[in-house]
C-alpha cells in the first residue's frame, strides 16, 4: 500500500546486507564475523545482566562503557560517543556532521552503506575513484585551491577491498582538511592497522569509528563508538538523544565492557585470524587467484580464468557462501571472510574442485 508512504520513503534504496540464512551447516564467510566468538567474560557480564534489572531502562548515556574505552584508548569519556552498532553512529554522524553545502567525498569503491546514508539524509557527494590498484591515493583527497570537500568519510582498512593506508597518510588527508571533519570508519582496524584514535587529540576535526561486531567477535549484540574531539562527540550526541535516549541496553552495556575489559582475549583472537589469513591468501594464490593485500579480517580475491559470480554460485551449490557484489569495476572478486582454520581448509578444497586443480 504504497500510497500511504512518505515521499522520503519512495526514494530510498536501502542498503542490502550479507543474508543471514537460517540454515545450519553452513560454511559461512560472508559477513565478516569472526570465527573465535566473544570473550568469556563479556559473556559471563552478559549473564550476570539478565535478571530483574532488565525491568529498568539502561544508562542513556552508558558512562560504564564509555570510562571503559577512554581508558583503553587513553581519551576522556567526553571523546567518546556509542551507540547500537557502529552503522548507527555512522548514520548520526552523516547527520550531525557530514552534511553540507559543500559534497561529501568517499572513494567509489568502498562501503556500500555510504551512498545509502547519502540518500536518507539529503547529502550531496562525489565519488573520489580508487587507483587501479584499488587503493586509495592520497592526493585525491587534498583540496586543489577552492575544490575542497565539505566533510570526507573512508574505511580504513578499506571495504570491501581489506586495503589498508598508512597511518601517516591518513593524517596528511586530515592535517589537509582543517575545514571538513573526516571520519575514518575503522571497523577492520585490530587486524592489522594502527587506530588513528591516537591523533584525535591532534586534530579537531577527526572522528574515529569503531564496531564491536568484527575484533570483538560481537555482531549479535550491536554495539559501536565513535572517538574525537569533544565538539564533535557532542554534535553527535544531540543527534542520538532526538532519536532514541536508550539506544544501547543492559545486556550489550555490561558485554561489551568486560569485552573492552579482556584485553589478553582480545589481543589473542585477534592474533589468530591473522594467522590464518596469511595462510589462506597463500593457498589462495596456490590456486592462481590474485589476492589484494588484507589488514582485515577478509580478503578481496579474483580468478584471471574464472567469472567472479560464477564461482560464488558454485560455492554456494557447496553449502559455502561469500560475498560477491554485482558493481562496476569488482564484479570478478570474492570478499571471503577469514573463518576458522578448518572453514578456510574446506574453501580451499571446494575451489580446488570447481577449478579443477
Ligand atoms: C561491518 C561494518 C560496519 C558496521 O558494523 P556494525 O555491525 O553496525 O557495528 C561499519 N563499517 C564497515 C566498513 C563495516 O564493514
Amino acid at each position: 500500500m504504497s500510497r500511504y508512504w512518505s515521499a522520503v520513503v519512495h526514494g530510498l534504496t536501502p542498503y542490502v546486507p550479507g543474508e543471514q540464512p537460517k540454515l545450519d551447516k553452513l560454511v559461512k564467510l560472508n559477513t565478516n564475523e569472526h570465527p573465535c566468538g566473544p570473550s568469556p567474560k563479556a559473556l559471563e557480564a552478559i549473564r550476570a545482566a539478565t535478571g530483574d534489572t532488565l525491568r529498568l531502562y539502561p544508562d542513556p548515556n552508558a558512562d560504564a562503557l564509555k570510562a571503559a574505552l577512554a581508558k583503553r584508548y587513553r581519551l576522556q569519556p567526553e571523546q567518546i560517543f556509542v551507540g547500537n552498532g557502529s552503522d548507527e553512529v555512522l548514520a548520526h554522524a552523516f547527520m550531525a556532521l557530514l552534511k553540507h553545502d559543500r559534497p561529501l567525498w568517499f572513494p567509489d569503491i568502498t562501503y556500500s552503506f555510504y551512498p545509502v546514508y547519502c540518500s536518507l539524509y539529503d547529502v550531496e557527494h562525489r565519488t573520489i575513484p580508487l587507483a587501479e590498484d584499488y587503493s586509495i591515493r592520497v592526493e585525491d583527497y587534498l583540496p586543489r585551491g577552492d575544490d575542497r570537500a565539505g566533510a570526507l568519510i573512508f574505511p580504513n582498512p578499506n571495504a570491501p577491498t581489506g586495503r589498508l593506508l598508512a597511518l601517516a597518510d591518513v593524517e596528511r588527508i586530515v592535517a589537509a582538511n582543517p575545514e571538513a571533519v573526516v571520519v575514518i570508519d575503522e571497523a577492520y582496524v585490530d587486524f592489522g592497522g594502527d587506530s588513528a584514535i591516537a591523533l584525535v587529540d591532534r586534530h579537531p576535526n577527526l572522528l574515529v569509528t569503531h564496531t564491536f561486531s568484527k575484533s570483538r567477535s560481537l555482531a549479535g549484540l550491536r554495539v559501536g563508538f565513535a572517538a574525537g574531539h569533544a565538539s564533535l562527540i557532542e554534535a553527535l550526541e544531540r543527534v542520538k538523544n532526538s532519536f532514541n535516549s536508550y539506544p544501547l541496553d543492559r545486556l550489550a552495556i555490561a558485554g561489551a565492557v568486560a569485552s573492552v575489559e579482556d584485553e589478553d582475549y582480545f589481543q589473542e583472537s585477534c592474533r589468530k585470524v591473522i594467522a590464518t589469513r596469511e595462510v589462506l591468501v597463500s593457498r589462495m594464490a596456490a590456486l592462481g587467484f590474485e589476492v589484494l593485500p588484507s589488514a582485515a579480517n577478509f580478503i578481496f580475491a579474483r580468478h584471471p580464468r574464472r567469472d567472479g559470480a560464477e564461482l560464488a554460485a558454485e560455492l554456494r551449490k557447496r553449502a559455502i557462501i561469500v560475498r560477491h557484489f554485482r558493481a562496476p569495476r569488482i564484479d570478478q572478486f570474492l570478499r571471503i571472510t577469514v573463518g576458522t582454520d578448518e572453514q578456510c581448509a574446506i574453501l580451499v578444497d571446494a575451489l580446488k574442485e570447481i577449478l579443477g586443480c
